[in-house]
């Protein structure tokens, strides 16, 4: 019965979990959150990161009722993300599992995401769509590899979503995202966006570019209300999104869906991805905010998968990666 700890901070939350054989035993987490109109420089993250992780390695061995001897593996983000904050929770997983003499577990985050979503929801052969404020990817698993059938050519949904709250000045609290979906609701008027699917591909800048001007105008003259846009935004990006989804469900025969990542807990996303599925006869699966937003245990979770199976990190490799695509580990814990 291994019992990985799992350490993530690649972008503005830092967390901590726990996690033994299935079962999340911790989960704190903290979110760095700057106010309205700006967005969170990589070393300001870093800091954070820094001031509260001991806190939380604290926390998530207390709520876990467990000690440092119980503890098999550390698990911890070895990328991709923001360089100053992966490197800031990199350092203190390393230092601990050399002061408690544990085995180190470099994980991929997307595949963090992706392990977590399957142990939380049961979906076992999903086609992912991982969603959030650094990454926008399609993925299906084949033959060892979690395969990537689409993505951003750009930036991230996310990321789009948190830079157009920044214009509008939309609160970070809790998140832009969460914001702009309240705000969403009370949208009435759609207003025309760019529609940029390219292939299996998205991309989000040049909507991004638009709804700028868009905003600058049309909020002046009174024709749309930031709600308005909010709606057009949310109603655009993310047809785009399950368009993409959709056809790589076809391709490969998928019967089941599973949204992960921070965007994912969007519930107007969940309903226009509900209604693709069930118009081809599909299941979908989503998690809500305590595992689909950034969180240790899914690191855990994706730790425990690969020390089970045998990976070890030595600490010659005990870096971080900026760029760490998800395609690029062998996935030795599935069939
Ligand atoms: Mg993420």
């Amino acid at each position: 019965m291994p019992t990985v700890l799992g350490f993530e901070g690649s972008a503005n939350k830092v967390g901590v979990g726990v996690v033994r054989d299935g079962v999340v035993l911790a989960n704190p987490r903290r979110t760095y959150i700057t106010p309205p109109g700006t967005g969170f420089l990589p070393s300001d993250t870093a800091r954070h990161h820094r001031a509260v992780i001991l806190d939380l390695l604290q926390e998530a061995l207390t709520e876990s009722g467990l000690t440092y001897q119980d503890i098999d593996c550390i698990a911890y983000t070895k990328g991709p993300g923001m360089g100053a904050p992966l490197a800031s929770v990199a350092i203190v997983a390393r230092t601990v599992a050399q002061l408690w003499d544990k085995p180190l577990v470099g994980v991929n985050h997307c595949i963090g995401h992706i392990e977590m979503g399957r142990l939380i929801t049961g979906a076992t052969s999903p086609t992912v769509l991982y969603v959030s404020g650094g990454n926008t990817q399609v993925i299906a698993y084949s033959k060892r590899r979690y395969r990537i059938f689409g993505e951003t050519i750009d930036i991230a949904v996310g990321n789009c979503l948190d830079r157009f709250a920044r214009v509008l000045k939309i609160s970070n609290d809790p998140s832009p995202g969460y914001n702009i979906e309240q705000m969403a609701k009370r949208g009435k008027k759609l207003v025309e966006l760019p529609y940029t699917v390219k292939g299996m591909d998205v991309s989000f800048s040049g909507i991004l570019s638009f709804i700028e001007d868009v905003a600058k105008r049309m909020l002046v003259s009174g024709e749309c209300t930031p709600e308005d846009l909010c709606f057009s935004l949310q109603e655009t990006v993310f047809a785009m999104l399950v368009e993409i989804t959709e056809r790589a469900m076809a391709h490969c025969g998928s019967e089941e869906a599973l949204i992960v990542g921070g965007v994912g807990c969007n519930l107007r996303l969940q309903e226009m991805m509900e209604t693709m599925c069930q118009e081809r006869g599909a299941k979908l699966f989503a998690t809500d905010e305590r595992f689909c937003i950034d969180n240790g245990a899914m690191i855990a979770q994706a730790g425990w998968e690969m020390f089970r199976t045998g990976h070890r990190t030595p600490l010659s490799d005990s870096g971080i990666r900026q760029r760490y695509r998800t395609d690029e580990v062998e996935v030795t814990w599935r069939d």
